[in-house]
């Protein structure tokens, strides 16, 4: 099941449009049956998962945090994964580029924008993402390549939209500054319900799980 899964999600996908398997729950046999059939990127949200899996599969993939990171996770972080996608303080970027200075990396990271504005969210509010990409652009082992949102729940999937384009319309901005450590690349929104949507406001990296690895118990 998953490899087809797998399979039909790839052939459907646009060029250019990177998949993150998102394996939170799932066995280290069911995401190596998604790496068989050509995922290239294991997303994972707690770093406890990601390390068992990670001393299994190691470099058959790409790994990508996106759970939210607490503070005394960060020094395992910085060793286990390719990219963050989701940074939302300076004081995380921080921590990130001290640890990785500390191992000589320059670690890739994608800006996490709150972009429904809610209250108890992770994610930065989309008026403070620009000042907090300005600020990160000084530290030399970070690099910001993108924003990710998640988006508010909402009744019907078509109401997700304006939070996507919105968020789009962010990265844009922040493109066009060209700051120094900046490279805006990546833009990665949708999951496994709203990815269709995500993929027409510009998402060009989408997250799933479920429609992998099927419903989570
Ligand atoms: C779980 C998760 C996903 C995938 O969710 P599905 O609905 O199973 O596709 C995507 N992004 C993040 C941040 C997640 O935690």
């Amino acid at each position: 099941m998953i490899e087809q899964n797998v399979r039909r999600i790839l052939s459907q996908l646009p060029g250019g449009v990177k998949l993150v398997a998102a394996a939170k729950t799932r066995t280290t046999e069911e995401t190596l049956e998604a790496i068989a059939a050509g995922v290239e990127i294991i997303g994972h949200n707690y770093i406890q998962e990601a390390e068992r899996a990670h001393q299994i599969i190691g470099g058959r993939a790409r790994w990508h945090f996106i759970g939210h990171l607490q503070k005394n996770k960060i020094k395992k972080a910085a060793v286990l994964f390719d990219m963050i996608e989701t940074v939302e303080s300076l004081e995380m970027a921080r921590g990130i580029d001290t640890r990785c200075a500390r191992i000589g990396k320059v670690m890739p990271v994608l800006i996490e924008v709150n972009s429904g504005c809610e209250t108890r969210k992770n994610g930065v509010l989309p008026d403070e993402v620009e000042g907090l990409v300005r600020q990160v652009s000084a530290l030399n082992h970070i690099k910001v390549e993108g924003l990710m949102t998640m988006g508010p729940l909402v009744p019907h999937l078509e109401d997700s939209r304006p939070y996507f384009s919105a968020t789009h319309r962010l990265f844009e901005e922040i493109k066009g500054l060209n700051l120094p450590n900046v490279d805006m690349r990546y833009l990665s929104m949708g999951m496994s319900d709203s990815y269709k949507i995500a993929l027409e406001e510009g998402a060009n990296i989408v997250r799933l799980g479920s429609l992998i690895f099927g419903p989570r118990a």
